[in-house]
């Protein structure tokens, strides 16, 4: 086996997927070293090591307090949302954490690897995309690139369901909806594959709905209705309650995927309760969940100004859609089967590996360069970039928004300002994703600061400050000096994250915990 397979990574919410193309170039999921395709992305702190996956999850109910889960929904801030064994960490060291566990169970069964692809929900925005590529390279990976879930799952699906022909072409226009909701994350994205082109045409979703939702109500359920008969007792109350509540709540979610009817037991500190729920309750129980999914779905066909007819595949991604609601709700909403061929765990992976062999295959020279599909992917953005500033007027703060969201990337943009003063060094530019007009709701992705600009510059000089989303979503900034005909020195003081300084220091404290 080729250790410059190409290999491509589902860093999901719950559960994470590692993939390579075998010889023949087919995906193949990684099994781990407990023997599953699927690892939980749960990290647990016991004592100076980490341990990751399904022994984590085990240990869970008993010690809550030295568990990190769901860390992909706080990628992006500065830190993990609790304290883990006593400790504030960032959340890429949890990630990276659950990235180095599939990279070792991938070198298990390759050897040392090469270079991979992650993959990251479409609605990520650039902070959340910087942070993934962080925790990949505290890791120790060589990053190829982060590619959208949604769009590695049609690359995935257009290969393995066969619309494609053998040199990756869709045999006619096809417009896929993409529906994906995952443990933690719920992404919606239309894509266009003409030909060997794999477009993204719109994208919305929610960073914040997920199974763990659907999880946490019937918690909630279950607790009132205990606390009901248990006058009063609470097992919301203390950390190890609550875990189970969530177990007890996830594996009843799963049994009614299946079953109409399913009875729910559980116990607490010597308490107990036992009562049946059917489908139809626990999809009353959470049907605002759901339509916060239907409103994004018609909201993104919207932003792309199609209509379901349009439409002409439906594909679920992500462990969540096999709840039947999800199902019910898609079809009777678009009039079109879904279509179910892919495995929902499987599929982002599988496309993440097929996108790192293309874009190895495009970095290979050599002669005996291997036959790969000329598949191109396009992206947009998910997100408005815009600048905030004073209105000049009324002195309140305004967006101007220089790229808006659903952009195809890559995109750059130039905007011109000029120096108030003789004399002046520096601008300083404060760049923001998303928000209103007036900046609120928006995500700070930090300070620009044009420095050392030249002595005894005249006032009213030009400064052209150009922002570029790469295909990836990445955000890049430089400033010229157009009438001096040179570029200006800039930096970017991030909002959030980690800085160059920290990432290099937490790169060596994972090393030393390593033992390298
Ligand atoms: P993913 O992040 O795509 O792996 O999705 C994980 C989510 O899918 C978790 O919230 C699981 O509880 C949920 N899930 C997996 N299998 C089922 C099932 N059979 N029925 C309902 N939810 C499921």
């Amino acid at each position: 086996m080729s250790s410059k397979s190409p290999i491509g990574i589902d860093l999901g919410t719950t559960f994470s997927v590692v993939a390579y193309l075998d010889g023949s170039g087919r995906p193949i999921t990684i099994v781990n070293g407990e023997g599953d395709l699927i690892t939980p992305s749960v990290v647990l702190f016991d004592g100076k090591s980490a341990v990751v996956g399904k022994e984590a999850v085990k240990a869970a109910v008993m010690e809550p307090e030295l568990i990190a889960d769901f860390a992909k929904r706080d990628m992006g801030s500065m830190f993990y949302s609790k304290k883990v064994g006593g400790q504030q960490l960032p959340p890429e060291v949890i990630q990276s954490l659950i990235l180095e566990k599939l990279k070792n169970d991938a070198e298990r069964k390759l050897g040392p690897i090469g270079k991979v692809v992650v993959t990251v929900p479409a609605f990520f925005n650039e902070p959340r995309r910087k942070a993934t590529q962080d925790a990949a390279q505290l890791a120790g990976l060589e990053v190829l690139d982060i590619i959208n879930e949604p769009t590695a799952a049609a690359i995935a699906f257009g290969y393995q369901v066969g619309f494609l022909d053998a040199k990756g072409e869709a045999r006619k226009k096809e417009t896929i909806l993409v529906y994906d909701l995952g443990g933690g994350t719920f992404d919606v994205t239309l894509m266009e594959i003409e030909g060997s082109e794999f477009t993204a045409i719109a994208t919305g979703g929610d960073v914040f709905l997920g199974g763990i939702d659907w999880d946490r109500r019937l918690a909630d359920y279950i607790a009132d209705k205990f606390r009901d008969k248990h006058h009063g007792f609470d097992p919301r109350q203390d950390a190890a309650g609550i875990q189970r509540l969530l177990k007890e709540a996830e594996d009843v979610k799963r049994t009614l995927s299946a079953r109409d009817q399913v009875a729910i037991t559980f116990e607490h500190v010597g308490q107990g309760i036992r009562l049946p729920i059917t489908r139809t309750e626990f999809e009353e129980l959470t049907a605002d969940l759901l339509e916060r999914t239907r409103f994004t779905t018609r909201s993104v066909l919207k932003e792309a100004k199609l209509q379901w007819s349009d439409v002409t595949r439906l594909l679920l991604v992500g462990g969540s859609t096999r709840m039947p609601m999800v199902q019910t709700m898609l079809e009777e909403e678009s009039g079109l089967k879904v279509d179910r061929s892919l495995s929902p765990d499987e599929a982002v992976a599988h496309g993440a590996a097929l996108y790192a062999g293309l874009l190895l295959a495009r970095q290979d020279d050599s002669p005996d360069k291997p036959s790969k599909p000329a598949m191109s992917v396009r992206n947009v953005s998910s997100h408005d970039l815009g600048v905030l500033s004073k209105d000049p007027v009324t002195g309140r703060p305004m967006n101007s928004v220089m790229i808006p969201r659903n952009t195809v990337l890559p995109v750059t943009k130039g905007k011109r300002y000029r120096t108030a003063k003789l004399g002046q060094k520096n601008i300083v530019i404060n760049v923001i994703e998303g928000g209103d007009s007036a900046g609120r709701n928006s995500t700070p992705i930090g300070r620009c600061t044009i420095q050392d600009l030249p002595d005894d510059l005249p006032a009213g000089t030009v400064v052209e400050v150009y922002f570029t989303y790469g295909e990836n979503g990445r955000l890049k900034v430089e400033g010229r000096l157009p009438d001096l005909k040179r570029k200006a020195v800039l930096s970017i003081e991030r909002a959030s994250g980690l800085n160059d300084d920290k990432l290099d220091e937490w790169g060596k404290r994972l090393k030393a915990g390593r033992g390298k």
